[in-house]
This record gives C-alpha cells, sequence and structure tokens, in this order.
C-alpha cells in the first residue's frame, strides 16, 4: 500500500482517485473546490486544506487539474506540492497540458531535487469510472516500472511513449487528430443532410473506407510511408473531388470551413508539381511547406 497525494477531482480525478482508494492505497487528497472532496473522505481518503499538506508523508502525487498553469501552480507556488514533498517521492501529472510547458516543469522540478512524469490519459469519464483508461506513459524506465501498479489500477492499458514527456507529446497528436476529425464529420454529416442522403448508407460506406478508418493505416503504409508516390490515386483526382463536394456544399449552403481549407492545400499540391503522385504524397506536401527535408523516393510515375 503506498500513500498517494491526489490533486484535482473533478470530473475524471474522483474516479481516479476512487479506484486507487478501492485498490488499497492510502490517499491524501486535495481540490480547491471542497464539494469535490466529499465523496472519497466517505470512503476513507484523508481531506487536505493545501497541496502542501497533501503531500505531506506521499510516496506519490498525482495531479489532474485543467491546464499547465494549475499544474505549476499546485506544485510549485504558495503552500504547493514542493514545499512539504519528501525529495524521493514521484510526481505524475495526469492532466492534459502544453508539452514545451510540461518540459519546462520537468527540468524546473529536477533541478529542486523532484522526479516528475508525465502519464497523460485517453478516452472519457465513464472510463475513468470503470478503471479502463488507456495510460500514455511519458517518464523514464525506472519512473514508469515505479508508476505502473498505480497506474494499472486507474487504467486497463499502458503505453510506453517513448521517454520523458511523450506521453503529453502522443496525447497532443491523438487529440489534435480526434478533434479535427469530429469538425470534419460534422461538415461530411451536415452535407449528407443537405443532399437528402441516408446517414446510415453514408456509415456503411465509410466504415470500409479511408474515409471511416482513416489513412494511417490504409493508405499511408504501402504508399508514402514506403516513399512511392506512384498513383493509385492521384492528387489531381482528389483535388477534383474535392472541388465537386464544394460545390455542391455551395449550393446547398452548406458550410466546409475544414473541406476548403484541403482542398486549397491539394491546390498547393498541385501548384507544387504534384498532381499526378499519389494523394498521400499530401504528407510530403505538408512536410515540405514546413521545412521539413524531403523523404521522397524517385518512384513518382
Ligand atoms: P474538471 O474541470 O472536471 O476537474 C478539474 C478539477 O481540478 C476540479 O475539481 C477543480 O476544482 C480542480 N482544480 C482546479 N484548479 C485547482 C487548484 N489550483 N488546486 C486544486 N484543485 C484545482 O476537469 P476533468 O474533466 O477532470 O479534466 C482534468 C484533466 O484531464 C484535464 O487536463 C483534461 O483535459 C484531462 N482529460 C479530461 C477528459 C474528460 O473526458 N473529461 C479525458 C481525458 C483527459
Amino acid at each position: 500500500m503506498a500513500t498517494v497525494a491526489f490533486i484535482g477531482l473533478g470530473q475524471m480525478g474522483q474516479p481516479m482517485a476512487l479506484n486507487l482508494l478501492k485498490g488499497g492505497e492510502q490517499l491524501r487528497i486535495y481540490d480547491r473546490n471542497p464539494n469535490a472532496m466529499q465523496a472519497l473522505t466517505e470512503q476513507g481518503a484523508f481531506s487536505c486544506d493545501s497541496p502542501a499538506e497533501a503531500a505531506e508523508g506521499a510516496e506519490f502525487v498525482i495531479t489532474m487539474l485543467p491546464n499547465g498553469d494549475l499544474v505549476k501552480e499546485v506544485l510549485l507556488g504558495e503552500q504547493g506540492v514542493c514545499s512539504k514533498l519528501d525529495s524521493k517521492a514521484l510526481l505524475i501529472d495526469m492532466s492534459t497540458i502544453h508539452p514545451l510547458q510540461s518540459d519546462q516543469l520537468r527540468e524546473q522540478l529536477a533541478q529542486l531535487g523532484f522526479s516528475y512524469m508525465d502519464a497523460p490519459v485517453g478516452r472519457t469519464s465513464d472510463h475513468a469510472v470503470a478503471g479502463t483508461l488507456l495510460i500514455l506513459g511519458g517518464g523514464d524506465a525506472t519512473q514508469l516500472e515505479r508508476a505502473r501498479p498505480l497506474l494499472m489500477k486507474m487504467g486497463s492499458e499502458l503505453i510506453e511513449a517513448g521517454g520523458p514527456g511523450m506521453g503529453i507529446r502522443v496525447k497532443l497528436i491523438n487529440n489534435y487528430m480526434s478533434i479535427a476529425l469530429n469538425a470534419l464529420s460534422a461538415e461530411a454529416a451536415t452535407l449528407c443532410e443537405g443532399l437528402g442522403l441516408s446517414f446510415d448508407v453514408a456509415l456503411e460506406v465509410m466504415q470500409g473506407t479511408p474515409a471511416g478508418k482513416g489513412h494511417f493505416t490504409t493508405t499511408w503504409p504501402n504508399k508514402v510511408l514506403k516513399g512511392d508516390l506512384s498513383p493509385a490515386f492521384m492528387i489531381d483526382l482528389a483535388h477534383k473531388d474535392l472541388g465537386i463536394a464544394m460545390d455542391v456544399a455551395n449550393q446547398l449552403h452548406v458550410t466546409m470551413p475544414m473541406g476548403a481549407a484541403a482542398r486549397e492545400l491539394f491546390s498547393q499540391a498541385r501548384a507544387a508539381g504534384r498532381g499526378k503522385q499519389d494523394w498521400t504524397a499530401i504528407l510530403e506536401q505538408v512536410r515540405a511547406a514546413s521545412g521539413l527535408t524531403s523523404k521522397e523516393s524517385t518512384k513518382t510515375n
């Protein structure tokens, strides 16, 4: 049984902390909203008046807070965790914060002699309740092994993200994709409605295509990721199809800002001489525009 300080007991933190309690850990809790602590106190957690008090005697400190400024304040501010923390303790930030701020915090804490790792979570508050979160473990191998028994009481899967700061990086990439895709999906569904097409039919079709399955595992592996840009489906044709979709949307008064941005990107790819390349070459277009060196092979035709 370990003594764990848990700070930030909201939608996610409260059920996560409860699972630690159920798993036999000793909990010292703090939230700036006293009501957030009540349910856990009733289950045997020790409620504290400050992050500093929660940190007293703790072997682990878990933070689950809305943003990086709050994590910094809770750890390093007045009455913060570090004013009372044993230097042998492990700090685990499970919040979703800016990766560069997480790096800065890790370095600042290391200078003060504290060990800090990032371990943000995937999935939702329902999974937090069920103890089936996806945990994205940053940190070095020693930190990960030390944290693993605790993390596995809150989640069902622990991904070793590749070192300090990599958990929060993979979380960012994952959220970027799923949030942007959410907006693109909304455009597709609205266009579907505008066209009088059954959403169920569209869903059935897209479940088996890159539209529903994504490109990382369908079109990319055998083409752009192998440096093969010979066309299975040409940029020129993709540009034409996007143009038709935009024109239809325009006539139906459906707004498609994501689609418009994508069409511009394909226009840039054509202007850069990629019209006859495979549509997965859009990756190389974005890489080139970002100043990254080309990975392209000579197999463009
Ligand atoms: P929330 O707003 O429900 O909970 C945050 C808690 O932190 C609140 O109880 C608040 O009172 C407390 N808090 C804020 N400032 C504090 C301070 N200075 N000291 C002590 N307590 C303080 O948020 P949430 O949904 O639980 O999310 C927490 C983190 O988890 C966020 O970084 C979020 O992006 C991430 N996340 C959320 C979900 C989700 O589905 N809700 C999923 C994955 C990751």
